[in-house]
């Protein structure tokens, strides 16, 4: 289907490599996973991600001071700097003004968000030195395939151990019960970081608002995740599959947010539009 999944013929074994980001697309909708992996679509860069890209660099810019957590005129200079100079990289990019519509509400939007990050976050944190540290790592492999985890955590605390920013329009940490029961994220990065726990700061709504969740994670977990990403992988490996199951039933099956929805199910209603 792509690098990330291929049969190796000389080993007779499949090779996968897994993100998170890739189980959670599988998890809403897998027919839509398989035609944005097939290039059959393209996925759409939307304004609300890009706007966190923009706010994940900034901060990133900040850490890699190591100058703190003390707040600075040079450390708060080189996070709105950074922020101005990700939001306009990325703005080319943007395909869906889904979320703020314009530049300009998002970049203030976005300076709230850090402000808010800066002030109420950044002070009580215990930085390391690792920011933004890639991983890719075997999660287990036998005669039929190799396994792999990759990806890359935000921040590596002496306290809160692995950390990662979000830059969401909601408060997920409302639903907490909900991502200490089903959250990947947490359960692949606290595996392939060997911690026991990751904390969500979330920087949510256009208010400067912040909050954080801690997510505990063990072998329990792991245990489950093997099963998952077996199951995954036994359908990537299915190439005879000609269509994957459909899951319409939430928020990404729109005309809106689906960018498969001109081949699917938006086809299916148009056809039916025209013969009235
Ligand atoms: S239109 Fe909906 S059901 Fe069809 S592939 Fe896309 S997300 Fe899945």
């Amino acid at each position: 289907m792509n690098r990330k999944h291929y049969y190796n013929n000389e080993e007779g074994r499949w090779h996968h490599v897994w993100h998170q980001s890739d189980l959670k697309k599988l998890d809403m909708c897998p027919e839509q996973a398989r035609f944005i992996w097939s290039g059959a679509v393209n996925d759409i860069q939307g304004d609300g991600a890009a706007l966190g890209t923009a706010c994940h660099y900034a901060v990133e810019q900040v850490l890699s001071l190591q100058d703190g957590p003390t707040p600075s005129d040079l450390a708060y200079g080189a996070m709105v700097e950074a922020f101005d100079q990700g939001l306009s990289d990325i703005t080319p990019t943007i395909e869906g003004w889904n979320s703020y519509k314009t530049v300009d509400k998002m970049t203030s939007v976005g300076q709230t968000k850090l402000d808010g990050w800066y002030n109420d976050v950044y002070p009580n944190l215990t930085p390391t030195d690792r920011v933004e540290e890639s991983f890719k790592k075997v999660f287990y492999e036998d005669d039929q395939r190799v396994v792999t985890l990759a990806g890359q955590v935000d921040l590596i605390d002496a306290n809160y151990g692995v950390v990662d920013w979000k830059f969401p329009k909601r408060d997920y940490t409302k639903e907490k019960w909900q991502y200490e029961r089903w959250d990947i994220q947490s359960t692949v990065y606290c595996w392939a970081m060997g911690l026991p726990q990751m904390t969500f700061f979330v920087m949510h709504g256009s208010s400067g608002a912040t909050s954080s969740m801690t997510i505990d994670r063990g072998p329990g977990d792991f245990s489950f995740l093997w099963r998952k990403i077996e199951a995954a992988c036994r359908l990537v490996e299915a190439t005879d599959l000609t269509v994957w199951p459909l899951n319409d039933a939430g928020w990404w099956c729109s005309e809106k947010w689906a960018p498969c929805w001109s081949v699917c199910k938006g086809k299916r209603a148009a056809s039916e539009d025209a013969n009235g």
